[in-house]
């Protein structure tokens, strides 16, 4: 930092602050953790300056030789890891992951007069015409994804993202009453609208999956099951998720973030069958640029950590720590969507507090607790306010919370939420972003957090 503060003293300051912040305060965000000294550490290094377009042993660029090495660890990591038949460990991100998945399957998938000379080496071949047809077959695809207020991701199709305007799509949701996925209702869904390719995964949804099922549904309709496990990629990788709740085995594609349960870099990386191999592989130059070698060579690590027999452990207890922290709840009156969780994450649903997610975020802070608002299922406030607030266990089960720390952190939200009261817009009437909380209860909720 003091190399860093001779050059920008305020990014050094904020970094040192940013230290601070997070081992002060109570990390809840499902989708954050802690990498690990040797995930961060390899980031930081001159593979950063390196250009390295292309795939291994077939680059744009000489001199690549040291990053086919990485590529090449990561990549093998990841199969091994996943059971993977082929891994593809560029994408900068998740939402680069998915335009890699999606790229892949339109060209395995779609016929269409330009295709095939699209794949060749020299694209000066196609006409204007093949170029209006390749324009007009992937344009005119369909998708169907989970809905955003029932846990999906903006990337499953959601309108205003790129995946909604580039497919036709639709989305399912959950059931209204339970807030569970309908299997019956997304294969009528499936039935009545033939995509030709059907999202599975979330961001938001405290349950599991039955890939099996949502792949017979997939099967049926002659739709590409791609499934995008960002949320809960380590709890594939340490066996928590197994048999019809491991994607891998199911889905054509499986597209992943490295840094959320799995605690490596920022970064995606996506699975698939072979083939869909030769078309994932062509990611760049078709969606991405240079790979990022610096964050290739972090997965790497963080893949070879999540091989460990420790690792497994680490993925288990985020697990009973999610259950912990449901029943905290639970037992204390609070509402949760589904009525529990078990995967890693809880969907409280504050509107018993009387608070919107906006309100109970903010309070929340205040307290030193860290955590996002969240649309619940057909949520009244939109998407802006919410009804709910999203909670995760990866990042405080890599701090070495168990069952009893989960408890207490139930039980502090619950003193602070039950503790605050929707404040008044400037005109004096209801708003859904102030609040006040009683006297002295953030700092008192503040200190007990610091003790656990
Ligand atoms: N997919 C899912 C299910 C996610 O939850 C997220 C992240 O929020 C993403 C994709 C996008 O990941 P990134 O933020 O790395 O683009």
């Amino acid at each position: 930092l003091d190399v860093i503060g001779s050059v920008e003293p305020r990014i050094a300051a904020a970094t040192r602050q940013e230290l601070a912040d997070q081992r002060e305060s109570l990390k809840l965000i499902a989708s954050e953790n802690y990498a690990s000294p040797a995930v961060l550490l390899t980031m930081g290094t001159w593979f950063s300056d390196k250009y390295a377009e292309g795939t291994i042993g077939h680059r744009f660029y000489a001199g690549c030789q040291n990053v086919d090495t990485v590529e090449t660890v990561a990549a093998e990591h990841a199969r091994e890891l996943f059971g993977a038949p082929y891994a593809y460990v560029q994408p900068h991100s998740g939402i680069d992951a998915n335009l890699v998945a999606y790229w892949s399957i339109l060209a395995h998938r779609v016929e269409s007069p330009g295709l095939a000379k699209l794949g060749a080496k020299n694209v000066n071949e196609l006409s204007e015409a093949d170029w209006e047809s390749l324009r007009h077959e992937f344009g005119n695809q369909r998708l169907l994804g989970m809905s955003l207020d029932a846990g999906g991701h903006l990337t499953h199709g959601f309108r205003p993202n790129i995946s909604g305007k580039m497919f036709h799509q639709q989305q399912y949701g959950t059931d209204p009453e339970t807030g569970l996925l309908d299997y019956d209702a997304v294969a009528a869904k499936a039935r009545e609208f033939k995509p030709l390719i059907l999202v599975a995964g979330y961001s938001a949804y405290p349950r599991r999956v039955d890939f099996a099922k949502m792949r017979e549904i997939a099967d049926e309709v002659g739709a590409t099951l791609m499934v995008d496990m960002a949320h809960f990629a380590g709890l594939v990788a340490g066996k928590v998720f197994t048999g019809d709740e491991d994607p891998v085995p199911h889905a054509h594609i499986v597209t992943t973030t490295t840094h959320k349960s799995l605690r490596g870099p920022r970064g995606g990386m996506v699975l698939a069958q072979e083939e869909f191999a030769g078309d994932v592989d062509r990611g760049c130059p078709m969606v991405l640029g240079g790979p990022l070698s610096h964050m290739m060579a972090a997965k790497a690590v963080a893949l070879a950590e999540a091989r460990t027999e420790e690792f497994r452990g680490y993925a288990q207890r985020i697990a009973d720590n999610a259950k912990s922290l449901a029943d905290g709840f639970l037992s204390r009156g609070a509402d949760l969507v589904t009525g529990g969780t078990d995967n890693h994450l809880v969907l409280l649903d504050v509107s018993s507090f009387g608070l919107t997610g906006r309100q109970a975020e903010s309070a929340l802070l205040d307290a030193g607790i860290v955590t996002n608002r969240n649309s619940v299922p057909n949520d009244a406030n939109g998407a802006w306010y919410t009804s709910g607030v999203r909670l995760g266990t990866p990042a405080l089960t890599t701090r070495g919370f168990g069952h009893g720390e989960f408890d207490r952190v139930a039980e502090l939200i619950v003193d602070v939420l039950g503790s605050t009261q929707p404040g008044t817009t400037k005109a004096g009437g209801p708003s859904k972003a102030s609040y006040v909380t009683g006297d002295g209860v953030a700092a008192k909720v503040k200190d007990a957090s610091s003790e656990l």
